[in-house]
């Protein structure tokens, strides 16, 4: 039985990624060595991570005046790295909240800073970003932080918000690479590696180069951007394996043609599984409709005594990880660049099937 992985994270990998990873898993390019085994600094694990970086910005089109950086320590501490990193001589920061993942955002930097909400999405109990004409952006903020998708809510921005003179910073974790994105918009882009990139274990940060070096008082030499910036994220071992892995992805998703690729796909695969859950009136999702993710996909069944049912009928089929964040309840299912169609096509097809017999 072919098992699908609808889990948020650590998420499903590309198949053939896996498999040219076991491939080279001992011996690398005739090396002797795993990658794991190498040396940070030698010449084999250098190339590697160079051409990661490479691919990485190839696909993304990253203009020369940005960085990218290998870091660990998950999307949480980027959380703190930003205010300390980006405050710079202001004590605000401004903050779009529109689910649980900004909020921890906005949690964290409250240590740091005096956060104004320029927008909030609670009115409308999370379900949709809020209007770009009713935000309200404080001029004497630092910088305008946003999360792009939020992976627990299924709230997706499908827009470039405009933060006027403000750097633009993003969460992106759980969309990024999932579609083509203007980097010159933003003044820095953060992303833990495991929902769309590849193993935990690293943390992918791309800044804009004129916002390194003054960091807060007291800032420790590991949480300073521009310690990373100036030493080619190998300041101390950086995570080697995952950076591998990442590069893999990098490439794949470069041989399968860019961005604009991926993301008809992926928009292939939410078309159907949001046209089956609307055009049913078992299954429900509560996302206005221009802000739906395309990446996570929340919905309930219409009695609540039969996510059990569902969960198991739906394990018993190899659709795993389908239970929904334990602060949402119901379902969700994660439908991230390496979901192939066949997943959803099978989820839609179990679906129809449960309410056939329960609806
Ligand atoms: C998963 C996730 C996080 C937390 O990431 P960690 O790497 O576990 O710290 C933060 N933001 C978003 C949008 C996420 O999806």
């Amino acid at each position: 039985m072919h098992i699908y992985n609808f889990s948020a994270g650590p998420a499903v990998l590309p198949a053939e990624v896996l498999a040219q990873a076991q491939q080279e898993l001992t011996d690398w390019h005739g090396s002797g060595l795993s990658v794991m085994e190498m040396s940070h600094r030698g010449d084999e694990y250098m190339a590697i991570q160079h051409q990661a970086e490479a691919d990485l910005r190839a696909l993304m089109g990253i203009p020369d005046n940005y960085r990218v950086l290998f870091l660990q320590g998950g999307a949480w501490t980027q959380f703190a790295m930003v205010p300390m990193n980006l405050l710079r001589e202001r004590r605000q920061a401004s903050y779009v909240h529109t689910g649980i993942w900004s909020d921890k955002a906005i949690g964290e930097a409250s240590r740091y800073a005096t956060v104004r909400l320029a927008a909030s999405g609670e009115s409308c109990g999370f379900h949709a970003v809020p209007e770009p004409e009713t935000w309200q952006i404080d001029p004497e903020s630092a910088y305008l932080h946003y999360t792009s998708n939020e992976t627990i809510g299924g709230v997706e921005f499908h827009f470039v918000p405009d933060a006027g003179v403000l750097p633009l910073v993003c969460d992106m974790s759980s969309n990024i690479l999932s579609r083509p994105v203007d980097v010159s918009r933003f003044g820095l882009i953060y992303a833990g590696a495991q929902k769309n990139i590849g193993p935990a274990g690293l943390t992918l940060v791309i800044v804009r180069e004129d916002l390194l070096g003054a960091p807060l008082p007291g800032t420790p030499t590991m949480l300073d951007y521009r310690t990373h910036a100036d030493n080619d994220s190998m300041f101390n071992t950086p995570p080697t394996w995952a950076i591998y892995m990442a590069g893999l992805v990098f490439a794949r998703l470069r041989r399968d043609g860019g961005l604009e690729a991926v993301e008809r796909h992926n928009r292939a695969k939410a078309d159907l599984l949001y046209g089956a859950i609307d055009s049913s009136r078992f299954y429900r999702n509560p996302v206005a409709l221009t802000s739906r993710s395309m990446m996570n996909v929340p919905f309930t069944l219409a009695d609540p005594a039969l996510d059990e049912a569902f969960l198991a009928g739906a394990a018993e089929r190899g659709l795993i990880q389908l239970k929904g964040h334990r602060l949402a309840g119901g379902m969700r299912a994660s439908i991230y660049n390496a979901m192939p169609l066949a997943g959803v096509v099978a989820l839609v097809d179990y679906m129809r099937e449960f309410e056939r017999q329960h609806g």
